[in-house]
């Protein structure tokens, strides 16, 4: 496994936390970026500051176990790692694919899970191939234990999840695809919202999920994350796609 340099990765985690602060998707000290430095450390934002104006030498380097690495940067110097941390290691502890992972609050999708509704996944295109499925964690108390245990299941085969009354946990490649899960799940429950206050959802017909689903990332979900969509064999994604429709309710 290669890593980008460390210099390049604590620029990125800056500039994603400016972008993610002026969409709206932070409010105050909220939310949180790691990224993969090496396969047992990684870097991850101070808590307490406004991650929309962070600088490089302000990021931590912490293990996998939690422990923060000694850092020569001064601005450094009495931060500690986002109370969030234990949830970012478990993503990584879980999915050896994963190189980083980002917590935020974007509004409109913590507003669905105040409302008691899910993200439907059958009902935009975009989602169900670049995202799939996107389940809701159940509540915990935010900055706890808890929030490890309640999302540990659920990242073994999702690339993004709700967190009940709070935010979202959405990892990838990359922090670009972390980032960009993150906007999809906020512009998707933007969209559902906006559909609910005027009508009911129609929802695609199966036969599209199905087909969007096989093609895209459902057909890695459902513990099926280590192995390449494309080396699926067919009767395999259809057992998935079967899987998935079901805990859909269809
Ligand atoms: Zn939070």
């Amino acid at each position: 496994m290669s890593f980008v340099n460390e210099h390049q990765l604590r620029q990125e985690i800056v500039e994603i936390g400016r972008r993610m602060w002026e969409k709206g998707f932070l409010a105050a000290a909220d939310g949180n970026l790691s990224a993969r430095i090496g396969p047992d450390r990684l870097l991850i934002t101070p808590s307490g500051l406004s991650k929309g104006f962070l600088s490089p030498d302000q990021i931590l380097r912490v293990s996998l176990d939690g422990a923060v690495l000694a850092s020569n940067h001064p601005g450094a110097r009495g931060l500690k790692p986002s109370s969030e941390m234990m949830m970012h290691l478990e993503a990584y502890k879980q999915r050896a694919d994963v190189s980083a992972v980002i917590h935020a609050h974007p509004p409109l999708a913590i507003a669905l899970t105040v409302a008691g509704l899910p993200l439907d996944a059958d009902v935009l295109p975009e989602v169900i191939y670049s995202v799939g499925i996107i389940p809701t964690a159940p509540y915990v108390t935010p900055g706890t234990p808890d929030g490890q245990r309640a999302v540990s299941e659920l990242v073994k085969v999702h690339d993004a999840i709700l967190l009940d009354h709070h935010g979202t946990l959405t990892v990838g490649a990359s922090l670009t695809e972390a980032y960009m899960r993150l906007e999809r799940v906020e512009h998707s429950a933007a969209i559902l919202l906006a559909a609910r206050q005027v009508g009911e959802l129609k929802r695609l017909p199966r036969a599209e999920f199905e087909k969007l689903c096989a093609l895209g990332v459902c057909a890695r979900q459902n513990g099926l994350h280590a192995a390449a969509s494309e080396e699926l064999p067919e009767a395999l994604v259809q057992q998935v796609v079967t899987a998935v429709l079901k805990q859909m309710g269809h």
